[in-house]
């Protein structure tokens, strides 16, 4: 199964940022880009890809241990950034040594349990807005439309699993649907109790 591990914003942090996206939707070729739907908006720590299923009672020990280690802490959104022209972005300001901390945990632990975790990049914080498509848009007035954004706090507080199936309709415009197949409170052992 194709797996990352990520964090997720509350709810009333991610209406603040489809508010502050919304404008961007009128610039020339947004049309062309594929954005990321709010509901699945995340802070990805680490890309795992496929993974033998035989592997997640590992994984999934080594996950709890990673969050753990580190302590729930305060981000918030702000300013837009870009890879080239190939994907819109919004950064983070606040705790962020504590963000790549746990980042950098989650990816060892994750490569401990067998997962095969790229270590070419170290984590760089950003949340995917939208990415180009194969038809050219210049994603520079993108992000200096979020040059000044920044956002309410919110406080990470947990680590989730989550299990990514990509699209096999070959519809356009389809997008992957993730499912949170494990959930951990930072800073304490144990897996997140059941509506917690
Ligand atoms: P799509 O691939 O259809 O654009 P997606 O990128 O949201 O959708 P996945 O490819 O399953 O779905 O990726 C899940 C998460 O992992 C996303 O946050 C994505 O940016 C990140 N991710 C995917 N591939 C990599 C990679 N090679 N390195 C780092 N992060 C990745
Ligand atoms: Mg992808």
């Amino acid at each position: 199964m194709r797996l990352f591990a990520a964090v997720n914003p509350p709810p009333e942090v991610v209406a603040e940022l489809a508010a502050a996206v919304a404008p961007l939707h009128s610039l020339p070729g947004a049309a062309h880009l594929r954005w990321t739907a709010p509901d699945t908006w995340h802070f990805t720590l680490a890309f795992l890809g496929e993974v033998d299923e035989a592997l997640l009672p590992e994984l999934t020990e080594r996950l709890a241990r990673a969050a753990h280690r580190h302590p729930p802490h305060e981000l918030r959104f702000a300013r837009g950034g870009r890879f080239g022209d190939r994907v819109l972005w919004v950064g983070a300001d606040g705790e962020r040594t504590v963000l790549r901390d746990l980042a950098r945990s989650t990816a060892a632990g994750a490569r401990r349990a067998g997962a095969a975790v790229d270590s070419t990049h170290d984590f760089h914080a950003h949340l995917t807005l939208a990415r180009a498509s194969g038809h050219p848009v210049r994603l520079r007035p993108y992000a200096e439309g979020l040059a000044d954004f920044v956002g309410m706090p919110w406080t990470v507080d947990r680590l989730e699993l989550v299990r990514s199936r990509l699209p096999v309709s070959g519809l356009p415009g389809e997008r992957p649907r993730y499912e949170t197949v494990g959930a951990w409170e930072l800073g304490r052992s144990g897996v997140v109790p059941d509506g917690g």
